[in-house]
């Protein structure tokens, strides 16, 4: 078990669209770490670069809330199409204290890869569509900040500063993730 330093706002990566996983061997340790890791924080969600990878892939574990059992990995995936909106309140590990009502498709048609490689293709609904839409975001450089008014952005500037220091701090020491070997 390995927990790894979670990326904070204001770090560039995570305004980088990641690139797409190739190479599929070896991919279980990094995905074994990116649990251990969300769970370490009490998360639902967790992208690649928020650990300071860029890849193009994430993981939600949402079984808490019994709409699904099984956490959920997703490569390479892609948002092929979408229906309804809705608004919901939600946080991110990259910000965090912070809560943001935002509103997105109710469902969403979701395409991609298992750690096998092989290729899906499912509707989702609920919370698993909301997380999936936040951690394809994420992965496009774009964050919850990004989808509200200005006018509310008004309301959480200073946060955002106080993050965004102690993210450029936190870069500084970060160690290049040299163990995972693809
Ligand atoms: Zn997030």
């Amino acid at each position: 078990m390995a927990v790894m330093d979670i990326v904070h706002y204001g770090d560039a990566i995570l305004r980088k669209k990641c690139k797409p996983v190739k190479q599929f061997n070896g991919i279980e340790r990094l995905l074994d770490d990116m649990f251990d890791t969300m769970y370490e924080a009490d998360g639902i969600g967790l992208a690649a670069n928020q650990v300071g990878l860029n890849l193009h892939l994430f993981i939600i574990d949402i079984s808490h809330t019994e709409e699904v059992e099984e956490p959920f990995i997703f490569i390479n995936g892609e948002i092929v199409g979408s229906e309804g909106e809705c608004d919901y309140d939600e946080g991110c590990l990259s910000i965090p204290g912070v809560t943001l009502n935002v509103t997105r498709p109710e469902s969403i048609d979701f395409k991609y890869q298992s750690q096998n490689g092989e290729w899906s293709r499912k509707t989702f609904s609920g919370l698993a569509a909301r997380a999936i839409q936040h951690e394809i975001d994420h992965l496009n450089g774009v964050f919850i900040v990004d989808r509200i008014q200005e006018i509310d952005k008004m309301f959480i500037q200073s946060e955002l500063k106080d993050i965004e220091a102690q993210s450029k701090e936190e870069s500084k020491t970060r160690q290049t993730l040299t163990r995972y070997n693809f």
